[in-house]
């Protein structure tokens, strides 16, 4: 379910994707869709 907030990672206010791990609310830049959570946890996106 997505959720209104503000990313963890950058900043940015809108729609929010949260971490399965840590819990941040994160945006869909610093979400990663196949495996549940945030950039930090599970990604390797710079
Ligand atoms: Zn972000
Ligand atoms: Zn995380």
């Amino acid at each position: 379910m997505e959720m209104m907030g503000m990313c963890a990672v950058c900043g940015t206010p809108g729609v929010m994707f949260t971490c399965r791990i840590c819990g941040r609310m994160v945006c869909a830049t610093h979400f990663n869709p196949a495996t549940g959570t945030c950039v930090e946890c599970g990604g390797r996106m710079v």
